[in-house]
């Protein structure tokens, strides 16, 4: 399929679209039953419900949500909730099917699935958001369970999201922390998990540039979004002693070729909710962070910003997907005709749902393990993943891209028939 616009305001490809376009071209490396590719490819479940919502005015709000299960011939469905105005099927397709790859490429027990609601979560109070959290539960409770679909935060939900989910659910089926990761540590959360999906970029963007010969001591890092993963990227970098000369939110980009004071930038987001107003640099827009001179480009924010309207424009060298799907299909074939480096969501983001499943592991066994431990299971899962992907792009001579998605639809082909039709 051509370029389209989707029903979301991103003038691009379709977000399913493109990871279909990736899994069929992989699949060509693979000598997969062309039956198989078509049952591991297409989603298990689609469920849409109406979230009634009273507000504190006392008027009533309808809001849609989604909860998709695409692939559980591993393990359980697992997958993020996200709250944002451009939700849509074809996204939440796309992001579920993305999970049962990336749980897949990192070798943990679980499929894939996601879901969200169609709501700009800024229109909410507090009391309004908790009320749509936990009426969304009520509606999707028939098909999630610690067993069956497990939860996790995503764009705009966070641990308090993920502890009022938890609680709506136990209501109804007793005590069950395993429903949802991502949760407070005192209500089962785990250590390391918060920080788990930005730290995890840094280690894949570490052993990229051993293998790749980038001397992170000298290079220059732009970061686009400063939320959950954008932000632990920068302060994980910012640890190692490498410089970050750009950040950015949904306000904007600061930008300082000395690089930024990544420490003041993350106190100031956390008492003003925005890098609106910090001082620490120029400002420039989030589009020209994306074509700035810096070596290493990670994009943390939304899907589909690096398209073919800015893909020739891009100077970084190499490309950490902290996003998932930051790039478009066509956007990538500009990118490696021009030799920039891709290391693609399935692995460079998988430390999020990593650390989730340690999470997931410590629930069920009700038992506790030290930050530490998390951080040295974390780094080895994800150190040995991107090898595996490594020697694949090598033998076949493909992109790490690609590389992942054989890795991925290697396993699925297995998985899948070792417990047959
Ligand atoms: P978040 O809500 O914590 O942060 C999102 C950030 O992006 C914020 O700083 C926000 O201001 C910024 N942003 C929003 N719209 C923007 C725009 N138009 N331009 C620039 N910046 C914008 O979300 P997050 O959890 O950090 O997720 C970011 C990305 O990482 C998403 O693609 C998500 O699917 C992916 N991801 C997250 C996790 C996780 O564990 N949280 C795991 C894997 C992948």
């Amino acid at each position: 399929m051509s370029e389209i616009t989707t029903t979301s305001a991103h003038p691009t490809q379709s977000a399913f679209d493109i990871v279909m376009k990736n899994f069929d071209h992989a699949a060509r490396y693979v000598d997969i039953d062309p039956g198989y590719a078509e049952l591991i490819k297409s989603v298990d479940r689609e469920v849409r419900v109406e979230i009634p919502t009273r507000l504190d005015n006392g008027d009533l709000r309808v809001l849609i949500g989604y909860r998709l299960q695409h692939n559980n011939a591993r393990g359980a469905y697992k997958g993020g909730i996200r709250y944002h105005q451009d939700v849509d099927l074809d996204e939440v397709r796309a992001l579920a099917a993305l999970m049962t790859l990336k749980t897949a490429v990192v070798g943990i027990p679980y499929g894939g699935g996601k879901g969200g609601v169609t709501v700009d979560p800024g229109t909410l109070s507090p009391t309004e958001l908790e009320r749509m959290s936990r009426m969304f539960i009520d509606k999707i409770d028939p098909i999630i369970g610690p067993q069956e679909d497990i939860l996790a935060p995503d764009v705009n939900t966070n641990a308090q999201v993920m502890a009022w989910m938890m609680d709506e659910y136990s209501r109804r089926h007793g005590h069950s922390p395993g429903i949802v990761t991502g949760k407070p540590i005192e209500l089962g959360g785990s250590q390391g998990r918060e920080e788990a999906t930005g730290r995890g970029a840094v280690i894949v963007l570490r052993e990229a540039a051993n293998i790749y010969e980038l001397d992170l001591n000298n290079a220059s890092i732009a970061i686009q979004g400063f939320g959950n993963v954008g932000s632990y990227a920068a302060w994980t970098l910012d640890k190692l002693g490498v410089k970050i000369i750009a950040i950015s939110d949904i306000s904007g980009a600061v930008v300082n070729s000395d690089g930024l004071n990544i420490p003041e930038a993350i106190r100031y987001v956390k008492k003003h909710r925005s890098l609106k107003g910090f001082d620490g640099g120029d400002r420039i827009s989030n589009e020209e962070l994306l074509e700035m001179d810096c070596d290493v480009l990670i994009p943390a924010a939304l899907g589909r910003v690096i398209n073919i309207n800015n893909a020739e424009d891009i100077k970084a060298k190499m490309i950490i997907e902290g996003a998932n799907e930051p790039i478009t299909g066509k956007a990538d074939v500009i990118l490696n005709d021009k030799g920039v480096i891709v290391v693609p969501d399935i692995v460079a983001n998988a430390g999020g749902v990593t650390a989730s499943y340690f999470e997931w592991v410590q629930n069920l066994q009700q038992f506790h393990w030290e930050l530490e431990e998390v951080r040295h299971k974390l780094e080895h899962i994800l150190i040995t993943s991107f090898q595996h992907i490594y020697a694949l792009a090598e033998e076949h001579e493909v992109s790490l891209r690609l590389a992942a998605y054989i890795l991925a639809i290697e396993r699925l082909e297995k998985a899948t028939r070792l417990r047959g039709v």
